[in-house]
């Protein structure tokens, strides 16, 4: 092949295009689309494709990761330096390294109260599949081997694995490979924008702590292991709850027994302005997940946080943790992520992330006027713009021809969530870019395609 003629290096655009086609099966990714796009470099908040054009990346290299923006040498270095003096070791048993010792203890002191001990696994999926084993090997050890259950919510986004996967609310992940994980149901997600439809004339939390409520009697509440929620929906369309919804959550789940995983593997790290979402919301999770701005993605790391009841519960005494990955605790990618929280810390950017949100509410607010805007929604450096064929009817008009148009006509890659329109940039984006992208954003739907009228 082609490859082995060449320098891997010397490949034209076109010659990297045709070998992806015919060797590379993309993760998630729609069968229909022929074209590729090669990403090759990034630097700060710009990444550019083997052709040289440049793209103004305000996705978080397009999945909600690279914090502190692409091309950062400290954490090249950490990698670098680590690997040449061990890259990995067994973490399984008695074994760990020192960087996975010092990254536990670092994650702890900066979550929440109550959330004393850290797993490590390879990414979010991981994370969430184990903090679900967790949660039902929590309650077996207690004597409670019949809690089983897990809730979670419609367009709720937590991985595409066995558990992860059932737990994720988007209909289509359903399709073609059951059976699947069994015990899981669903609840509606928080999403104020959209309760007309779902409870008229009815306060939001109200509706939704009752539909809970129902749900557990339903399943009955001595069955139910745990609920998992992210803080801020991410892939739902960056949903914001009420004030009031977790802190109500939680109470009803606490009279019940039930375990609370808060899903923080996008809001984690600052990316809504806090270094754990779930604290500022009231969630006072058992569990909570972390991946992504983790390692600004420049290394493959997720985790878990508990409670030591949980730890001492599932790994105390003599008992018996049958569950481990090959990489956990990494060495290299530990390292990669102390470098990481030393940049967040260093420069202050979970503090600027809430800067991003104001520049960016401010930046996207001409767009409430336009006629295909039905709300835009922010959270610290990521927002959500959805998408209506009809602002009375509040029709969902879907928002894959906008991303498509952002990246050819003006440089810029953010993201489609079905009829929302998602940017999560790095925390280290500069004002005229969140402008540059939100003029961009405003001429593509003023110019709204016919196809599409
Ligand atoms: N949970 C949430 C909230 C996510 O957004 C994602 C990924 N987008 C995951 C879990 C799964 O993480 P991963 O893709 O690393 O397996």
């Amino acid at each position: 092949s082609v490859v082995n003629e060449m320098p891997r290096t010397m490949l034209t655009a076109a010659q990297l295009a045709e070998i992806d086609r015919r060797v590379l099966v993309h993760p998630h990714h729609h069968g229909g689309r022929s074209k590729r796009i090669t990403i090759v470099r990034g630097d700060g908040c710009t990444v550019w494709d083997a052709s040289g054009v440049e793209l103004l990346d305000v996705m978080g290299a397009g999945n909600w990761v690279a914090q502190v923006g692409h091309g950062r040498p400290e954490l090249a270095d950490a990698a670098a330096r680590q690997m040449r003096k061990l890259a990995y070791y067994t973490g399984f048993d008695i074994f760990a390294n020192d960087q996975s010792i010092t990254l536990a203890q670092r994650l702890v002191d900066l979550a929440p109260d109550g959330l004393d001990r850290v797993f490590f696994t390879n990414g979010g999926s991981e994370s969430v599949e184990t903090a679900f084993k967790f949660a039902r090997l929590y309650h077996h050890h207690r004597g409670e081997p019949e809690r089983v259950w897990f809730i979670s919510r419609n367009f709720a986004y937590h991985g595409c694995t066995y558990a992860s996967g059932a737990a994720t609310g988007f209909p289509g992940i359903h399709e073609g490979i059951g059976p699947e994980f069994p015990n899981v149901a669903r609840v509606s997600p928080p999403h104020s924008y959209r309760a007309p439809d779902t409870c008229p004339g009815r306060d939001l939390t109200d509706f939704l702590i009752e539909e809970l409520a129902t749900t557990i009697e339903r399943i009955g509440p001595s069955n139910v292991a745990a609920m998992i929620g992210e803080p801020v929906m991410g892939g739902a369309g960056v949903l914001i709850p009420p004030a009031d919804y977790w802190p109500r959550v939680r109470e009803l789940l606490s009279r019940h027994g039930i375990l609370l995983i808060a899903d923080e593997i996008v809001t984690g790290f600052g990316r809504t302005g806090a270094w754990y979402d779930s604290a500022e919301r009231g969630m006072q999770a058992d569990l909570v997940t972390v991946a992504k701005g983790l390692t600004s993605g420049y290394a493959p790391l997720g985790a878990v946080l508990m409670s030591d009841a949980i730890a001492e519960t599932i790994a105390g005494g003599d008992t018996y943790l049958f569950h481990g990955h090959t990489y956990s605790g990494h060495a290299a990618a530990c390292a990669v992520a102390h470098a990481n929280l030393d940049l967040l810390e260093q420069e202050g950017l979970v503090d600027r992330s809430r800067t991003v949100g104001t520049w960016l509410r401010e930046a996207l607010a001409p767009l409430a006027d336009l006629p295909n805007v039905g709300e835009v929604r922010v959270a610290g450096a990521t927002a959500g713009v959805e998408l209506v064929a009809d602002r009375d009817t509040r029709e969902p008009l879907m928002a894959d021809w906008v991303t498509v148009a952002l990246r050819d006509e003006h440089r810029v890659a953010a993201r489609e969530y079905g009829n929302t329109l998602v940017m999560a940039p790095p925390l280290v984006i500069s004002r005229p870019e969140v402008d540059r992208a939100a003029q961009a954003l405003a001429d593509v739907l003023r110019r709204r395609p016919a196809s599409h009228s």
